[in-house]
């Protein structure tokens, strides 16, 4: 999923100092190269087998948390194109390895697994002109079917990068799989044996670098529950969520950075003449900065417990309570404009012709750069439409653009 807002087109490198040139026309050097310029050439002359692996990958269904079959699908191809120690790890990503001349740099490029749609959704695609239509087409089959793009233009041009590069197709990066694939590889799989990450997600040719967080609760307010005339007096769960509610609804937010909040979901009571004996509602909460993503939660946990506290009082009890559980977490984060990992995104997109444009999003980046490790998601070309619809389709026109950048940017970021 991507929610990108258009941020800015490339303003920054006037403001590059000499120290950072060399990351600045990294990918115009890089294209002198011989071996390059044929992987290049390579991943262009390729696309057509490239969409048509991106179809194939999307009429294998892989719902939320029932990735298994696409993984295996995926990993018999890391397998066909000569990638080493192929694994399925425990939560389902798929890995492959590319060693390169040293251990170190080591370069990720992911893309996600999953949809959004559940079990039994039908996945034939159509095609009508350049247009391929199909849930998942574009969010994520794109990526994945650029990931093994890159290998194979890497193998066409021969070429030996100096870090490794170990690509992965990775679970739960939908909803309420809250980034599990990526979780795991940062904390167990690959833990501290990642310097940079790059996940391909989204079509067009945008650059996310900055990472949305947020938050997400189910809350559950709970009391005895009764008739509403015999039993009136008890601590009502409806009215306490009515409360906090309230107190939410006049939250005060910063407009830069953007953050945001939304009781989007509530639920509760059996019957108009019955005290309810319990109340839900579904809570999310967004920003891109983490310390305001932050102050909002301390808000919201307060707001909650003054509506429980509240209602108890009101009626002299102690018997409404509340269960607030967090079922969403998305880190906010960012990899500054001036990073050498952005730095090296835009200057293969430059050094191609391509137009820069840097977007914001939640994505698997979301959760390396939070740990402080260099993240961006990349778009894989192309131009999508309608991504989490069931009828959501691909325009393949100029899609070969979002492979031979993934490409450029995968050699560029094996670079010690
Ligand atoms: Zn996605």
């Amino acid at each position: 999923m991507r929610t990108a807002a258009l941020v800015l087109g490339l303003l920054l490198l006037p403001v590059l100092a000499s120290a950072q040139q060399g990351a600045a026309d990294l990918g115009a050097r890089l294209m002198q190269d011989a071996g390059i310029k044929a992987a290049l050439e390579a991943a262009r002359a390729d696309e057509a087998r490239t969409i048509a692996e991106q179809v194939e990958i999307c009429e294998v269904e892989a719902p939320p948390f029932k990735e298994t079959r696409r993984g295996e699908l995926y990993a018999r191809k890391f397998r066909e194109l000569g990638l080493q120690n192929v694994r399925i790890d425990k939560v389902g990503n798929v890995l492959g390895e590319r060693p390169g001349t040293a251990r170190r740099p080591h370069f990720v490029l992911a893309a996600h697994l999953d949809t959004v749609f559940p079990e039994g959704t039908p996945v034939k695609t159509t095609q009508e002109g350049t247009v391929i239509r199909g849930p998942g087409i574009g969010d994520d089959c794109r990526g994945l079917a650029v990931v093994l793009a890159v290998v194979r233009a890497l193998k066409a041009g021969n070429i030996q990068t100096p870090g490794s590069i170990t690509f992965v197709g990775n679970v739960g990066e939908e909803g309420l799989g809250d980034l599990r694939g990526v979780k795991y590889l940062f904390n167990e799989g690959l833990k501290g044996q990642v310097d940079r990450f790059v996940s391909i997600d989204g079509t067009g040719l945008g650059i996310t670098h900055i990472s949305v967080g947020s938050l997400r609760y189910r809350v559950t307010f709970k009391g005895p529950g009764g008739h509403s005339y015999g039993a009136f007096g008890l601590v009502n769960p409806i009215h306490a969520l009515g409360r906090a509610m309230a107190a939410i609804g006049d939250f005060q937010v910063p407009n830069e950075p953007k953050t945001t909040f939304n009781v989007g979901r509530i639920g509760g009571g059996t019957s108009v003449n019955s005290i309810p004996f319990e109340a839900w509602m579904e809570v999310d909460m967004r920003s891109a900065d983490a310390a305001s993503l932050q102050s909002l939660d301390a808000k919201f946990h307060r707001a909650v417990d003054d509506a429980v506290a509240a209602e108890n009082v009101r009626w002299s009890s102690r018997a409404l309570t509340v269960d607030k559980a967090l079922v969403g977490n998305r880190p906010a984060g960012r990899a500054p404009a001036t990073s050498p990992i952005v730095q090296a995104a835009a200057s293969v997109t430059r050094a191609l012709g391509f137009p820069v444009t840097m977007d914001e999003g939640s994505t698997d980046a979301n959760y390396p750069q939070s740990l402080g490790i260099p993240a961006i998601t990349i778009d894989g070309g192309g131009r999508g439409r309608g991504a989490h619809a069931l009828d959501e389709s691909f325009d393949t026109t100029d899609s070969w653009k979002g492979t031979q950048r993934a490409l450029l940017l995968a050699i560029a970021l094996a670079q010690p």
